[in-house]
């Protein structure tokens, strides 16, 4: 482990989702609306994208999402090392949590921002595996995005699965990364999540915060299920 690129990494990681919030109070729109461009709390305007700290002055001081920012970026820097797959992750990761942010707003997981996911993943993989001269990594991280993908499908297309397509395309896109990192990767990509949000939903279920037919976002669990998978392994 480098003590100087897990804290170089940690420290990015921080700074750089002091931005999200902003971003993710702008896109956490219902489908086929515009991005918002007043607060959904205070109607005060947001007038620029680009803001650090809380999405708009009412909103209390974003700790989570800069602790996890950090804590992130540190045990991707931490894991990792002074490696390519570093340079792809850390902004990979800072689009994951503007994902599993909007997700948490309001369980949309939107098209553009899981396609910039899968350019800023799926380019700079297949060069790393092309330039190293590793062309057996590309084709495992082809097979792992179309096994996750197809798992993901099966679910969504059960009665009762509770997935909408948002979540198969991002599994998807999440397993050409964890086809990257390795096979057990994969595994723990596919199985995690659910060993997440499983807990999660007892526990809403218990304090009545969630009932029967109350939707959960998935995106935040298959997130964090990749970063598990690509750190585990
Ligand atoms: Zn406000």
């Amino acid at each position: 482990m480098s003590f100087t690129v897990t804290v170089c990494a940690a420290i990015f990681g921080g700074a750089a989702a002091a931005f999200v919030p902003r971003l993710a109070h702008r896109l956490a729109v219902p489908r086929g609306s515009r991005p918002r461009s007043t607060c959904a709390d205070c109607t005060a305007d947001l007038p620029t994208w680009v803001r650090a700290g809380a999405s708009c002055d009412c909103a209390r001081a974003p700790v989570w999402t800069l602790t996890t920012g950090a804590l992130v970026g540190g045990v991707l820097g931490a894991t990792i090392g002074p490696a390519p797959l570093l340079v792809v992750l850390l902004p990979a990761a800072l689009l994951g949590i503007l994902l599993a942010l909007i997700d948490l707003r309001c369980l949309r997981l939107p098209d553009p921002l899981v396609g910039l996911l899968a350019v800023g993943t799926v380019l700079p993989l297949s060069a790393v595996a092309l330039v190293t001269g590793e062309p057996a990594d590309l084709m495992r991280s082809t097979l792992g995005a179309v096994l996750s993908g197809s798992v993901y499908l099966i679910i969504a297309l059960l009665p009762g699965g509770g997935l909408g397509l948002g979540d198969v395309k991002l599994a998807t896109v999440l397993g050409f990364t964890l086809g990257f990192v390795g096979w057990p990767a994969v595994v723990v990509g596919l199985v995690a999540p659910h060993l997440i949000n499983g807990p999660v939903a007892v526990v809403l279920l218990l304090t009545r915060r969630a009932g029967r037919r109350t939707a959960l976002p998935l995106g935040p669990a298959l997130l964090t299920g990749a970063l598990l998978g690509c750190l585990i392994t």
